[in-house]
């Protein structure tokens, strides 16, 4: 067979062959703004010419602060397909942590968003050359900043030409790279090939895990600045999809409408945002009912929020596990033809588990001895992880030297081969030497009716080690009406006595990282000094 490279330039050469006048939908501050695969693929050559001319060369880092809209799309492109390496950087971490990753990568460009501006003044950035700012109206005049130099977005690409001729590339090359979210120590860098990448969008349309199609409008509500956007950009792109990109600080009343108004069919988003849409869906009527698919992912989907989707609007979530260093996708919970008569409740229950291996990959699960665990559905273990879309090692940092990725996270597997996470190793409450998942339990209290959003965590205990603590959100409208007692003899129907959190508080809102997930960090320091009783 031939050894033709898989590189993102082949997304871009099929979207202009063939589907030359598939939309583009980006919300913008000032409204929609819309244009054809045959336009961005021109504004991708251009700003390709814009990028070497401003002494961008092969392998050189290009940093973007941005929301999801068409022009963070086209440095998607742009920047890998003319041989540089987009670094998608998160603006939701704290400035600190923006300044070092930036610093880490070595950028030598910073694209921003106009409204990122702000941020990124008084930041101490020691390798940035330069800084295009992306302004929310394309005619008006570049703000004042005490950045320098900086240009504007459009008036690079209109002195830019679409004849850019793109390199050849191998598919090895360096395409991207994202740093995690850092819930301990510094941020760490991933590097994402275009190999990786190719592979992982062909992934992502099989079937069996989200089945993209030419067919579908694909509206991706995670951030482009995570994991891009967990790869749907590069999948539609590819596929020739309709894309919506619903631009900075996006609400749930946005991504309603935009639902409603583009005929959006497969989205996706870390559960908080659909435990959020559920309320915007039920305060006013939207038409979703264009959706085939809403795909989950990030944390623990309740079976609750599954089955209220289902029961209230006929739409499948689809719950996916993965990882920054994965692309992220790994795993995808779709029923198979064994459970067909299975109860509606067990369906559920498998539905909410993190699901089947997507080919490609290779999984294993060992004990703390390096012994693999058997696949009963009861003993679990550490979920190590090997394929052509993981990586191998951090930038600048660990290298995975036994050839897999160790995940962090304690899982079972069934005997159908569905993994389920039972915790992080650093999230799981050790009582009394004995694990307690806070994954089980908060899935459980948030199925009672009366509560939005619960976290559980590990406090200290003379006794016993640890103990849980279980912090519960009410629903707005119970606010004074749910009891401790109420949520505990829910919890007492279902699990040992042992397992029952010691103490229950009520909060006003779960405290959320910068990608939306809860933070626990921030709860296990807030309650770090409760008293728990003997
Ligand atoms: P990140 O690299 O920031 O996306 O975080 C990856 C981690 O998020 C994983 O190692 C899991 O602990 C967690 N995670 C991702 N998807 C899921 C999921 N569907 N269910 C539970 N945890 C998840």
């Amino acid at each position: 067979m031939q050894a033709y490279p898989l590189t993102l330039v082949n997304h871009l050469k099929r979207a202009r062959a063939f589907f030359p006048h598939k939309q583009i939908v980006s919300k913008l501050k000032a409204g929609v703004f819309r244009y054809t695969y045959r336009d961005f693929t021109g504004r991708v050559a251009q700003l390709a010419d814009a990028l070497r001319a401003l002494g961008i060369a092969e392998g050189d880092r290009v940093g973007t602060l941005a929301w999801n809209s068409y022009r963070h799309l086209e440095l998607y492109y742009a920047v890998p397909c003319m041989g540089a390496v987009l670094h998608t950087a998160n603006l939701r971490l704290p400035r600190d942590q923006i300044a070092y990753i930036i610093n880490h990568a070595e950028d030598k460009i910073l694209f921003l968003d106009e409204d990122v501006l702000p941020l990124v003044e008084g930041l101490s950035l020691t390798s940035v050359r330069n800084f295009v700012v992306m302004l929310s109206d394309p005619n008006a005049a570049m703000p004042k900043s005490s950045l320098v130099p900086a240009h504007n977005y459009e008036d690079l690409l209109r002195n830019s030409s679409a004849d850019f001729e793109f390199p050849e590339l191998d598919e090895h090359m360096p395409a991207g790279i994202c740093y995690t979210s850092g819930t301990t120590g510094e941020p760490k860098g991933v590097v994402y090939s275009h190999r990786g990448l190719s592979l992982h969008s062909l992934a992502l349309c099989l079937p069996d895990t989200f089945a993209l199609s030419e067919r579908d409008t694909v509206m991706p509500i995670v951030s482009m600045f995570h994991v891009n956007a967990w790869g749907m950009p590069y999948a539609a792109t590819m596929i020739g999809a309709k894309q919506v990109y619903a631009g900075p600080h996006p609400d749930c009343k946005t991504f309603a409408e935009l639902i409603q108004k583009e005929r959006v069919t497969l989205t996706s988003a870390v559960p908080s945002v659909w435990i959020a849409m559920l309320a915007e869906l039920e305060r006013a009527h939207y038409d979703i009912s264009s959706l085939r698919t809403i795909a989950s992912g990030g944390s623990a989907v309740p079976p609750s929020l599954i089955a209220a989707y289902e029961r209230k609007f006929g739409v499948p979530i689809v719950h996916a596990w993965g990882m920054t260093e994965i692309s992220p996708l790994a795993t995808v919970s779709r029923l198979t033809t064994a459970m067909e008569n299975w109860s509606e409740e067990n369906k559920l229950r498998q539905r909410a588990k993190q699901g089947l291996l997507i080919p490609g990959l290779e999984m294993s699960v060992v004990d703390g001895q390096g012994r693999e665990v058997p696949w009963d559905g009861r003993q679990s273990g550490e979920l190590l992880i090997r394929g052509p879309w993981v990586a191998d090692g951090y930038y600048k940092g660990q290298q995975f030297t036994d050839g897999w990725l160790h995940t962090g996270d304690v899982v079972t597997v069934d005997e159908h081969g569905f993994m389920q996470i039972v915790d992080r190793t650093k999230d799981l409450i050790k009582s009394g030497g004995e694990w307690i998942s806070s994954v089980t339990l908060e899935n459980t209290i948030m199925a009672h009716p009366k509560v939005l959003e619960a976290a559980v965590i590990a406090v200290a205990h003379e006794r016993w080690q640890e103990r849980p603590l279980a912090c519960v959100v009410p629903k707005p409208e119970f606010r004074d009406m749910i009891t401790k007692e109420e949520i505990l003899e829910m919890l007492r129907s279902q699990f040992p006595e042992w397992w029952l959190p010691d103490e229950i508080v009520f909060i006003e809102e779960v405290p959320k990282t910068s990608v939306g997930k809860f933070d626990k960090k921030v709860l296990r320091e807030r309650f770090k000094d409760i008293r728990l009783d003997e």
